[in-house]
């Protein structure tokens, strides 16, 4: 078990950075994304690469979370490739922004694509909450956070 510690606050130059792609899997992802596991799996439904203190475009994401089917994804260089126009307004927080809530909208459903730790190509379609999660992830790897959204 390796834990780390996770990056926090709104001016956090790393948090704000756009993270780079993720060009092989070598022997350091494997273990940053090892990391990034044990990280997650104390508290929490998503996690990108940077809140760990690495600029790198990985996440994890929980999809159905607190359900019997509750998966976690790895997902490098992950690019959405489809947000619905329907948007939905829910509830958000964030490991990097402690104590912080806000309703955010966000599109309800997306197609998203990436590379697993195999490096094989997945195209995966989510809705409401998982398509939250992916959205407010896939946000960190831009330097964005979901405060920056929050009263919009
Ligand atoms: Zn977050």
């Amino acid at each position: 078990m390796a834990i780390r510690e996770i990056q926090t606050g709104l001016e956090n130059p790393i948090l704000r950075k756009r993270s780079e792609e993720v060009k092989e899997i070598t022997p350091e992802i494997k273990r940053l994304i090892r990391d990034m596991y044990d990280t997650l799996h104390l508290d929490g439904i998503g996690l990108a690469s940077p809140q760990v203190g690495e600029n790198l475009r990985i996440v994890l994401v929980t999809t159905d979370p607190e359900t019997k089917k509750a998966k976690t994804h790895t997902m490098i260089n992950p690019v959405i490739t489809f947000f619905s126009e329907e948007t939905e307004i829910s509830e958000e927080g964030c490991l990097s922004l402690p104590k912080f809530f806000a309703n955010i909208s966000r599109s309800r459903e997306v197609i998203v694509q990436f590379k697993n730790e195999k490096w094989k190509t997945q195209i995966i379609k989510l809705n409401r909450l998982n398509a939250r999660i992916v959205q407010h992830e896939i946000d960190h790897l831009d330097g964005i956070l979901f405060a920056d959204k929050a009263g919009k």
